[in-house]
């Protein structure tokens, strides 16, 4: 156990850390030439292109220092916000961290947000400024930053470039020397923390866990304490860049599990595993379900497709566990599922995957945050509120709530005006305001969830011309003034774009969204009145003007083949749409409400 080291890499998003594991990955012959390629732990085909690191992941590397053979068991991280639990358990599971920081970015929010709960874990923190080789690289000032932040020695900050390899002997040498070994009993009760799994079509879900206190051997019958449920583990191993089978892991080391599970669902990160037999009292602190943030109707285009959505949703969630979903109808588009997402990004992964993975062409509804509702009848009883639909008549409410977080932004003193003018149009509350540098300033917001989700990233990204990084943390439930503004085509409702809006801002919001609409929502044989109301009061009113030439009337009526392509083309561009009584709605009418501005 004294030559094993468990440490993660932690930073801001883009900081480089997936590129530095493919270094020490390199530099430690962890990967043939054959496998090589960049951003190796990266598996998904969706994380390769997107250059994201959705899943952590983790790998072993042998390392022979000073004559010493070591273990090192790297877990690498997703930066994302939307995936920060998965980063807090795979922090759980380490003794150290590196701390990535970009030398031309220096410390931006989400290295702070990481390095906190890499504090909260007692983990020794590695400082590495890294992309030194950058031409705009500033390492004198952004140590002196780093120094700053961590109260450390200018000596500690490891120089170092995953792109040419500068510097990552160094690093190496810090994680043996600076990473104390792991604790922990061998002859203890099993005592296991899981902090990732990933599902395989053939073995079914693999488990990642961390031994804190004895061991895990092939065979053996476990136990997982939130769940309750007993497994063989059929197979036990390391993880190379392939999985390793051995006999037994021990404490302090790092491992995979497989057991047969099916069902994503059975495996929650963070939970303890245990022997069946002789299980341990103490189950490892500070687990608890993820939550989802962001919820969104998903329906088929096409109204036969409901049962071939279902499965293909359900194959999905094994595969995927923070995704849940349950049944739901709409008087506009028939039947579909309410899902509930980690967040935006969360979401669209999951729609590319319908498409890509199951071949189904799907359409997202307006998404929202979860409201507690209460009525005067019942004012203890929360009514919780998914769907625009399910907020109970506004005569029977007696009040409202809405989720806030707490929202850390950094950026350069410039900017501060701006930030704090989109803040506050967003109904944020300043809390904070700290000045790092005399050039970079921390400012802290009390926020609506909901007014965050959607665009403010981009707006926020707009505001400072790109200085500014963002992150936040849920705070709980406070009172709101929501009211549900509805749409109406041709005088009809169309309940999947209502929309749950703040009272002061719903007048507006109603009449840019029946702008949007106008725009977005093809002209048609007919005219098409768009409404936009609150109970049964119009707010707004805009009109498509009908469509007054066939498109194919410009061909002369001659020629066919050119006819024919015309139409052709039509269909495609149609495959996004949805047939709402005679209105014709294409996906980004769904997603207008969230593009207002
Ligand atoms: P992650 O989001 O922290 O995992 O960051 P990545 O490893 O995906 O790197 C983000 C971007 O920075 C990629 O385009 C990398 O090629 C680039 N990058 C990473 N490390 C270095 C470095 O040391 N020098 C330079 N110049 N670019 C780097
Ligand atoms: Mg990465």
């Amino acid at each position: 156990m004294k030559n094993i080291r468990n440490f993660c890499i932690i930073a801001h998003i883009d900081h480089g850390k997936s590129t530095l594991a493919d270094r020490l990955l390199d530099f430690t012959g962890s990967v043939t030439d054959r496998e090589k390629q960049d951003q190796l732990l990266d598996s998904m085909d969706l994380e390769r292109e997107r250059g994201i690191t959705i899943k952590s992941h983790a790998i072993q590397m042998d390392y022979e220092f000073n004559g010493e053979k070591y273990v090192l068991n790297l877990i690498d991280t997703p930066g994302h916000v939307d995936f920060s639990y998965e980063v807090s358990r795979s922090i759980a599971a380490c003794e150290g961290a590196l701390l990535i920081v970009d030398a031309a970015q220096s410390i931006q929010a989400q290295t702070i947000s990481n390095l906190y709960l890499a504090l909260e874990n007692d983990l020794e923190i590695i400082p590495v400024l890294n992309k030194v080789d950058l031409p705009s690289a500033n390492p004198e000032e952004v140590t002196d930053d780093i120094v700053d932040l961590l109260g450390c020695d200018p000596e500690d900050v490891i120089h170092a470039s995953g792109k040419t390899g500068f510097g990552i002997e160094n690093v190496l040498a810090a994680v043996i020397n600076r990473i104390p070994a792991p604790k922990g009993n061998p002859d203890e009760p099993l005592q296991a923390l899981i902090f990732d799994s990933v599902y395989n079509p053939f073995r079914g879900v693999e488990t990642y866990f961390r031994v804190i206190n004895g061991s895990i051997k092939k065979g053996q019958e476990i136990k997982f304490i939130a769940t309750n449920k007993k497994y063989f583990a059929d197979e036990v191993g390391t993880l190379k860049l392939k999985q390793l089978p051995k006999k037994e892991i021990k404490a302090g080391d790092v491992g995979y599990l497989i057991t047969g599970i099916k069902d994503a669902r059975e495996v929650k990160v963070g939970d303890t595993i245990t022997d069946s037999k002789e299980p341990t009292k103490n189950a490892i602190s500070g687990f608890e379900d993820v939550k989802p943030m962001v919820f969104a109707g998903i329906y088929p285009v096409d109204t036969e497709d409901y049962e071939e959505l279902r499965a293909s949703m359900e194959k999905l969630q094994l595969n995927d566990a923070s995704l849940i979903f349950a049944p739901e109808s709409s008087a506009a588009l028939g039947f579909g599922f309410r899902c509930g997402f980690l967040g935006m990004l969360h979401m669209e992964i999951i729609q590319e995957r319908l498409e890509r993975e199951f071949d189904m062409t799907v359409i997202t509804t307006v998404p929202n945050v979860s409201y507690h509702a209460y009525t005067k009848k019942q004012p203890d009883d929360i009514i919780i509120v998914n769907n625009p639909s399910d907020l109970p008549d506004p005569s029977t409410l007696d009040r409202v709530e809405e989720p806030y977080i707490k929202a850390t932004i950094i950026t350069k003193a410039d900017f501060v005006g701006n930030v704090m003018s989109l803040c506050i149009e967003k109904r944020g509350q300043i809390t904070n305001q700290t000045y790092l540098t005399t050039e970079r300033v921390e400012l802290n917001f009390d926020m609506p969830l909901a007014e965050i989700v959607f665009d403010f990233y981009d707006r926020l990204k707009t505001v400072s011309k790109g200085y500014a990084s963002f992150d936040y943390h849920p705070i709980g439930m406070k009172p709101s003034k929501l009211v549900r503004v509805d749409i109406l085509l041709n005088a009809q409702t169309v309940d999947a774009l209502s929309a749950l809006i703040h009272a002061d801002n719903a007048q507006t919001i109603g009449k840019k969204m029946c702008e949007k609409l106008k725009e977005l929502i093809p002209r048609q044989q007919f005219d098409i009145p768009i409404q936009a109301a609150i109970g049964a009061k119009i707010i707004s009113r805009e009109t498509i003007k009908a469509l007054r030439k066939d498109v194919t009337a410009k061909c002369y009526g001659g020629d066919i083949s050119r006819k024919r392509k015309l139409l052709e083309k039509q269909k495609k561009g149609k495959k996004r749409m949805r047939q709402v009584g005679n209105v014709e709605i294409p996906q980004q009418a769904f997603m207008a409400v969230l593009k207002l501005n």
